[in-house]
């Protein structure tokens, strides 16, 4: 049975001003007020004691060859967010279009379809990886299914995609427990190639390797969309990672986008306190650079998204909060050119300029 519930939201953050969008005229993804509320279950029957607000009124867009970086701490929604962009869980509401399809509407062949131009890339390659199967078998299984090849054509198709990706064509003989961890990404990289997707969701793809391979997975990714034209949802809990990659970035908290704008942007001017915060937990070795951060820094735990902090879900962590902050939601203000952030310090200064 279903888990899927229609929920009381509570209270919504303010609609965003019709320009506040970054891809361009045509996004290739475009995701509208996106809604996940898990419900939780408790007792011998099993009754809906709450839910928890995974995802809480999302919305961004990524442009076709551009990559859209989704930051936060863990339990920010951003991961539950790419399951909801993929189809691999149902929204409790809100829009997704890719390529102007409804992605939420689409059922059989469309949806289909749809798998094939989106694909994603996971945490753990070994765990995405059968190891019982041969990298022939999984990299050829979306070949197969999409009808691109099969018998021969396949096999050399598969040599093909393992060698665009730093491996050899022989590799495909191979089975999962005899590469490393970087390797078996690659493979997961080769996988998702393998239905020439317009788009490739990577979800914490380079959290779990060395921070050497980590570059070198990082590296193959932007080669791999210049050459490709891929556009990527790009999402990670580290700061310096998604800088690397990233045009654009969304930072997320407890399951809304708390400030968006252009990577190099929000890095050089964050105006969000939670986006300072975390670009103050990256560590710095200068101490020029360390006495301007003698603004404040968060305090505590993540709140618990089965009950979110009322008004503004930062407050009881944030340096800067007034009274206004617990009452009140804020809303998605400009800060910049294609820069915004939710935080009523920017209304407050709005108000007064
Ligand atoms: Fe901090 Fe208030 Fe801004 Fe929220 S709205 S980030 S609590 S100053």
């Amino acid at each position: 049975m279903s888990s899927e519930v229609i929920v009381d939201r509570g209270p919504a953050r303010p609609a965003a001003d019709a320009t506040d969008r970054s891809a361009g005229p045509n996004p290739l993804l475009q995701v509208d007020d996106l809604v996940k509320h898990f419900p939780v279950r408790s007792g011998l029957l099993r009754r809906t004691a709450g839910h928890v607000q995974a995802v809480n009124g999302v919305s961004f867009e990524v442009a076709g060859g551009r990559t859209l970086g989704l930051v936060g701490e863990s339990g920010s929604g951003k991961s539950t967010t790419a399951r909801l962009v993929t189809r691999l869980i149902t929204p409790t509401s809100g829009a997704v279009r890719f390529d102007g399809v409804d992605v939420l509407a689409s059922r059989g062949r469309q949806l289909k379809a749809l798998r094939k131009r989106i694909q994603m890339v996971f945490q753990d390659p070994f765990g995405s990886l059968d190891p019982r199967m041969p990298v022939l078998t999984a990299i050829g299984e979306p070949l197969e299914v999409h009808g691109i090849a099969s018998g021969r054509a396949k096999a050399h198709r598969v040599g093909e995609l393992l060698e665009t990706v730093g491996l050899q064509a022989g590799d495909m003989h191979k089975y999962p427990h005899q590469f490393s961890g970087g390797q078996a990404q690659r493979i997961g990289i080769a996988r998702a190639l393998a239905t020439e997707p317009d788009m490739i969701v990577c979800d914490e793809a380079v959290s779990a390797l060395d921070v050497s391979v980590q570059a070198q997975i990082l590296n193959l990714l932007k080669r791999l969309q210049r050459e490709f034209g891929l556009a990527y949802l790009f999402i990670a809990h580290d700061l310096n990672v998604v800088r690397y990659v990233s045009d654009d970035i969304c930072v997320m908290y407890l399951g809304e986008i708390v400030e968006r704008g252009p990577a190099d942007e929000v890095f050089a001017h964050p105006r969000h306190p939670y986006t300072q915060a975390l670009l103050d937990a990256i560590p710095v070795y200068d101490p020029v650079r360390a006495k301007a951060r003698e603004r404040g820094t968060a305090m505590g735990e993540v709140p618990s998204p089965s009950s979110p902090p009322p008004g503004c879900r930062f407050h009881p962590r944030c340096p800067l909060a007034f009274e206004r902050c617990p009452d009140e939601v804020p809303r998605q203000a400009p800060v910049g050119r294609g820069h915004w952030a939710a935080c009523h310090l920017h209304d407050r200064k709005e108000a007064t300029a």
